[in-house]
């Protein structure tokens, strides 16, 4: 079942040009139709370089939105619509990741409406968790999971077989964090089951089984397989180590291995 989770996500942010996101792309297209995978690989590009990356996609990729507004009538300028994406094709759209709760003061409310938001339209949101330092010192963590996915759960509560995936991020492990401390796999797996029993109290336990829960924190070429080899963490929401070529592609060989050990490469 694990393997039938597996997905790995690379998120470009603000970092790639308009240019480097295309050759990004047309480079792992042709990688990626030289060496498929069994799991799912989506880029996650700068909004402005969205509409040139979708025309260069051939179906081999699936493309992420890195936010979306959290109500397609309201007017708010330099925002995108769900609609938007839709339009660009968009499968996934990144919500609560911590830099936009640490710069913008997106807060519980506001993620948990766009989530309502992205689901309502088709768009599968992948949800960003987790604890900053301070929560992670006190001993919070366990009450900060629950209290960030309870939001959640509650506006998805009456949708029936939500579509969404889940990104264990502990913000003091992001490579460009404050802090950027390493969280050890088997600490970050223990959050993923916690996060899955969590999905399996609210939905059943065959919904939990198949809700795919990635991880996000200084995840590299050389650490992937430690990660993506625990019981419950299904992939990766990587940021730096997705924006160059070669860091990409190493996390794709750590995902083949991880999720088809036979297939290594
Ligand atoms: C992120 O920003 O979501 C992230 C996981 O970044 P990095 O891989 O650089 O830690």
């Amino acid at each position: 079942m694990k393997h039938e989770r597996g997905k790995l996500f690379g998120t470009w942010k603000n970092r790639l040009s308009v240019a480097a996101s295309e050759s990004m792309t047309r480079a792992l297209e042709a990688h990626l139709v030289e060496f498929p995978t069994t799991f799912e690989v989506s880029v996650c590009p700068p909004m402005v370089a969205m509409a040139p990356v979708q025309r260069i996609l051939s179906g081999i990729l699936s493309l992420t939105a890195q936010n979306l507004v959290w109500d397609d009538d309201v007017s708010f300028t330099g925002e995108t619509n769900a609609t938007h994406l839709l339009e660009l094709g968009c499968k996934y759209v990144i919500i609560g990741h911590s830099e936009r709760r640490i710069y913008l003061r997106e807060d519980d409310e506001i993620v948990a409406r766009k989530v309502q938001t992205a689901v309502h339209h088709g768009l599968s949101p992948v949800i960003c968790i987790g604890e900053f330092y301070e929560d992670y010192k006190t001993g919070r963590t366990k009450a900060v999971i629950e209290s960030q996915l309870a939001s959640v759960i509650r506006v998805l509560r009456n949708t029936e077989n939500p579509q969404f995936v889940i990104a264990y991020e502990p913000a003091w492990a992001i490579s460009t964090s404050r802090e950027a401390l390493k969280c050890e796999p088997d600490l970050a797996n223990a959050n993923h089951l916690l996060i899955r029993e969590l999905i399996r109290n609210e939905w059943g336990h065959d919904f939990a089984e198949r809700t795919t829960i990635l991880y996000g924190g200084s995840v590299s070429p050389q650490n992937a397989r430690d990660y993506f080899l625990q019981s419950d963490i299904d992939g990766g929401l990587v940021g730096t180590a997705s924006q160059s070529l070669d860091g990409f592609k190493g996390l794709i060989a750590a995902a083949r291995y991880a999720f088809n050990p036979k297939l290594e490469v």
